[in-house]
Order: C-alpha cells, then structure tokens, then sequence
C-alpha cells in the first residue's frame, strides 16, 4: 500500500483519484511505483473494487456483484477486454496531449461499445433539484462498458486537450481543472514533492556550472 494512503480525497480504497475525470482514473489503474508498473486491476474482485471506490456502484452493489461475477468466466474474459481497451485508450489520450487526433479505428470501437451498452438516464429528484443521472444497474460484466464507455466518450468530446495532461514524474493522466491552468503532476504528495526537489538540485548544479573558470 502507498504510503499517500493516508490522503482521502487522492486514494480510495488503494486507488488513485486523482485524475478529475472518470475515464482517466480508469486509465490511472496501472500506475508505474518505485518497484515498476502494477496492476490495480489484477482480478474482477479488484474491478468491482474499483466501481465501489469510483461511485459507479455503491457497496452494498458491490458486493452482492463482487459474489456474483467471481466465478463468472465470462466476467475474466471481460476485464481482459477492459484492460486492452484501457491500453488503447492510454495511446488516445496521449495523442490527445500532444495535440492529435484520435483515430478513426478508436472513434469506431468506441461508438460500437456505446451502441451496444448505450447508458440510460433518466431525470431523478435529488432534494429540491432534478438531477439527470445513470438509471440502469450493473447485472452482467459487460454492464460496466456502459459508464466507461460513455465516460471516454465525454472526455474526447468535452475535454479541452490543452488541459489534459500526464504528470512531469510519472504516468499518471489528469483533466486539470485549476483555475489557472498549470497544474504539473498527480499530486503534490506523491509527485509534487519529487519534482521541487529534482527541480532544486538541476538550479544547484546549474549555478555550479556558471562559477567563473579560473583563466
Ligand atoms: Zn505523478
């Protein structure tokens, strides 16, 4: 467990929020630490896991799907579509950053996906507002292509490129929302940190390397 645990708002669960959109923390499931990259999503009990830390299902869902899909081999044959998709989402969004476009071939997986797990919604009473949202439940495995689908689809439609971005010191993608635009890394507990310091040493050595030379 990362020892950035410890932060609510930024792990979940021993997962990375930390991306302000859902089709990123999606994407943020295979971050690389110190000993090299691990899987967050190694097992369909780690998926539903994930949807329970991501708000997509809420516990109590959670557990009765975790129960549900574990001896499903459908639902392992599912998670390994998931991770490829997610693998090619990774080389999208990257483009994206580097202000290209996302491919034909992606433009058609993507809308084939929303098509056959289209996400209904409906207008619900939350208090005193109406609030449309989600109103189907996630039964089979393939359910969950529905919000992630949908989620990507809102990304490459609604996010400006110039505010997605991968953090300086690691792989991790994130939709800066900062009022100011410049947002750098993950986090400044788990990356931040990291680039000050890589930041004050290469200031060091450049000041080092400006000392007069004796003639
Ligand atoms: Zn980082």
């Amino acid at each position: 467990m990362p020892v950035a645990s410890k932060v609510p708002d930024e792990w979940r669960d021993g997962f990375l929020f930390v991306g302000n959109h859902l089709a990123l923390d999606f994407l943020n499931t295979r971050p690389i630490w110190a000993e090299g990259p691990k899987e967050l999503l190694p097992d369909v009990d780690a998926l539903v896991r994930w949807l329970v830390a991501s708000g997509v299902l809420t516990p109590q869902k959670g557990k009765t799907l975790a129960k549900k899909w574990k001896p499903m081999p459908e639902a392992s044959v599912f998670l390994r579509a998931l991770l490829k998709f997610r693998e090619r989402l990774r080389a999208v969004v990257i483009r994206q950053e580097a202000r290209l476009s996302v491919g034909t071939e992606f433009i058609a997986e993507l809308n084939s996906l929303l098509k056959q797990h289209p996400r209904v919604i409906a207008l619900q009473r939350k208090g005193e507002k109406l609030d449309l949202d989600a109103a189907f439940e996630l039964e089979k495995p393939n359910d969950v292509w529905a919000p992630i689908a949908t989620s990507v689809a809102e990304l490459l439609s609604n996010a400006p490129p110039a505010r997605l971005r991968k953090c300086e010191a690691c792989v991790v993608h994130f939709l800066d929302t900062s009022k100011k635009g410049s947002r750098r890394w993950c986090s400044m507990n788990i990356c931040g940190n990291k680039i000050k310091v890589a930041a004050y040493q290469n200031r060091q050595r450049a000041a080092g390397k400006k000392m007069p030379r004796g003639r």
